[in-house]
């Protein structure tokens, strides 16, 4: 088997076969994808030392006959917004280029104790903020599927090293749809959980009411298993929910017969028609499976972009405030005056779009302009929301599109912000409500571009949602 084509499956059979080692398995990934990466620069950097010393546990434990954890030996990356000890995280920012991380992530501390072996870390938009990954400031990433369109973001680096078989799982975060849009453009499965389903500590805070982490992978079996594994209250983040985490894996039976799926009206007018065909065509697989299939209404989806730039600007500006050259990041060299010196650091460091956030959050945060703007936007949002609980009232999960369009080409859109906001679209209102939502591949367009069917359901009612994903990818094969 080439290492591009392994599940968390194949590669337990592999290592309780004595096929292979967990370090055998290690050493191969990482030497594939280093030779890979220069095509999509999907990798940051890679941490095989970290790999090796993971995949030696899992082998250890394997030859002493203890249980070696559910995704032992499996190459796992992290995005770089994700703090990993010892190793540089940077967020995509030039501000962090050297920031070294002193501790790990919760979630990358339970996918270790799980067997995972982290592979290395992956390129993002600066500060998570963007759509297409070129908001990097280390250069954009290539979409593999097409090499001179964008993977999507801001998980772009998560989507196109899975998508390209240079891991087979991946940590992304999302907080407007960063992890199910680049799912979407690169033709994997990626997973946004219920607000606080996954504990943030160890995330850099974007806005920090809308950020998640969540996993990337080939099928939703495997993304299942890997939230699994990294679900669940942890005490080092206050809004961590104590539900219980239930097995997602075994309830994927295929049966979703009776279930009642609703399409949002307001997400299918106007959609563009070869995504809308293979939206609708993804429904009729539904309702051959035995789903009951309703129209139902989000009806301030509208409103939904105005919205969410509001308060993920207003939040932004206020955690950005933190990278000052004092703590954390580089410091301007140049500057005389302590004033100066934060006014240098941050316009060196920053971005054009992190800078843009800053300024628009500041804006609708201050004295004057706060009930007009912030009070107004959170006043939407609980609307959203309960829109959301209504429909929910009547329908088990509800679909559509994940992006109006497919991967688009690599610079088309980076000189109008506007119209790369308005890719969210049909991703924010469920990141508002804080539901969980999911990309699950539904074909591609005639060029090859890969489209993906986005899944959502109530509150923590991720069983069903997985369920939904994985009798349609079994279906649909
Ligand atoms: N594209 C959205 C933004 O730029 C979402 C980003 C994200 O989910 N991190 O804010």
């Amino acid at each position: 088997m080439s290492a591009a084509a392994h599940t968390i499956d194949s590669i337990r059979t592999g290592l309780m076969a004595k096929k292979f080692t967990a370090q055998e398995l290690a050493i191969e990934y990482i030497a594939y994808a280093q030779a890979e990466n220069p095509k999509t620069n999907a990798y940051l950097r890679f941490s095989p030392e970290r790999a090796l010393a993971t995949a030696l546990e899992v082998d250890k434990k394997i030859a002493a006959g203890e249980d070696p954890g559910v995704l032992a030996g499996v190459p796992i990356a992290v995005k770089d917004v994700i703090l990993t000890r010892g190793l540089r995280t940077t967020c995509g920012s030039r501000l962090l280029a050297n920031y070294v991380a002193p501790y790990d992530a919760t979630a990358v501390i339970r996918l270790e104790q799980a067997g995972g072996v982290i592979l290395g870390k992956t390129n993002c938009d600066e500060f998570a903020m963007g759509s297409s990954n070129e908001n990097s400031a280390f250069g954009p990433v290539r979409n593999p599927v097409a090499l001179d369109r964008v993977p999507g973001g801001s998980s772009g680096g998560s989507a196109a090293v899975v998508a390209q078989g240079t891991a087979v799982l991946a940590l992304g975060s999302d907080t407007g749809g960063s992890i199910r849009q680049p799912a979407s453009f690169c033709g994997i499965t990626g997973v946004t959980p219920t607000y606080g389903r996954v504990s943030r500590y160890g995330l850099t805070a974007f806005a920090s009411s809308l950020d998640h982490i969540g996993p990337f992978g080939k099928s939703v079996r495997d993304a299942a298993t890997l939230l699994q594994v990294i679900a669940g209250r942890d005490e080092m983040d206050a809004t961590s929910a104590f539900a219980p985490v239930p097995d997602y894996v075994s309830a994927l039976d295929g049966n979703i017969r009776g279930l009642k799926i609703g399409l949002p009206r307001e997400f299918f007018d106007g959609l563009a028609s070869e995504t809308g065909d293979l939206i609708t065509r993804a429904v009729d697989v539904l309702k051959s499976l035995g789903c009951e299939i309703r129209d139902i209404k989000l009806p301030h989806t509208p409103y939904a972009i105005a919205c969410y730039y509001v308060i993920a600007t207003a939040e932004a500006s206020s955690n950005l405030a933190r990278f000052d050259g004092v703590r954390y990041t580089s410091r301007a060299a140049s500057a005389n005056t302590l004033t100066d010196m934060y006014r240098v650091t941050r316009g060196e460091g920053f971005g054009a779009e992190c800078k843009r956030r800053i300024m628009l959050g500041t804006y609708v945060l201050s004295a004057g302009y706060y009930d007009a703007y912030y009070l107004k936007a959170q006043k939407v949002r609980a609307l959203v929301a309960r829109d959301y609980a209504q429909a929910f009232e009547q329908v088990d999960a509800i679909v559509g599109p994940v992006s109006p369009f497919p991967a688009f080409k690599l610079g088309e859109k980076v000189d109008d912000p506007v119209a790369m906001y308005l890719s969210d679209i049909y991703t924010i209102t469920g990141s508002l409500a804080g539901i969980p939502c999911m990309s699950v591949p539904c074909g591609a367009t005639a060029d090859g571009l890969p489209v993906g069917l986005q899944i959502s359901t109530r509150h923590f009612n991720e069983t069903v949602m997985f369920r939904v994903a994985d009798a349609y990818q079994q279906a649909s094969n």
